[in-house]
């Protein structure tokens, strides 16, 4: 599959919903204008890759809304360089955004399918991040600390290992619950054992599944 002009004013669409939405980072909009989300999807979906909408990328997950992918990444606040840590690679379309928004990405995911897959197509298209499959529960304890960790499904708890390898200053964004709605929240940690928690709504995520992949 290739990038065409109509996907181009496809993305705009999709951009221009989302921004009704409530998304104004200008670097976080030009990403999701720039980044090809159709080609993350298998064919039979091209038709709605520029919906607002989640949909099946294998393994029994999914692809994020373009809008939770865009306000968790808004909540990220990236500056170009950064190093940062995301649970739950899935498809790559979460990480291409990190990447095109110029952060040195390392990125966990526990179906190995989706591990494989993705880590072919990443480099296809131009991004480089560094892919591990793994348990994201753990973090990367020998890659750490890092800037910003974002997690990308529904985390029953807040573990422990992330927060620990976070950069003082940093800032880690997950949603949490166990139910089928989770709340986004975002922890600001400002010294080795004080984090400051912000609340911002509810999602609907995958779970962040407990035991090691299959
Ligand atoms: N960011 C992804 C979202 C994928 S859905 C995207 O843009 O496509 C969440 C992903 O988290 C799934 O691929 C799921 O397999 C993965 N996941 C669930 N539990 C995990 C765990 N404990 N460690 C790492 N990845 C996990």
């Amino acid at each position: 599959m290739i990038d065409t002009f109509r996907h181009k004013g496809m993305r705009k669409q999709m951009v221009a919903e989302i921004t009704e939405k409530g998304i104004y980072d200008s670097g976080v909009i030009t990403a999701l204008e720039s980044v090809p989300r159709h080609l993350f999807l298998d064919n039979a979906f091209l038709e709605f890759a520029y919906q607002d909408k989640a949909f099946p990328i294998g393994a029994g997950q999914t692809i994020s809304h373009p809008y939770t992918v865009a306000f968790q990444s808004q909540l990220l606040q990236i500056k170009k360089g950064e190093k940062i840590l995301e649970i739950g690679t899935g498809c790559g379309y979460q990480t291409s955004i990190l990447c095109y928004l110029g952060a040195k990405v390392f990125s966990i995911e526990r179906q190995k399918s989706l591990y494989d897959k993705t880590k072919l197509l990443l480099p296809s298209l131009g991004y480089s991040p560094k892919l591990f499959f793994g348990d994201g529960y753990k973090g990367l304890p020998s890659f750490a600390p890092f800037d910003k960790i974002i997690v990308t499904a529904g985390a029953p708890f807040i573990p422990e290992a992330l927060k620990e390898q976070l950069k003082i200053g940093g800032t880690l964004i997950i949603p949490v619950g166990d139910g089928k709605v989770q709340q986004m929240f975002s922890l600001k940690k400002t010294t080795d054992t004080l984090f400051v928690t912000k609340e911002h709504g509810d999602f609907k995520f995958v779970p962040l599944l407990e035991q090691k992949a299959q």
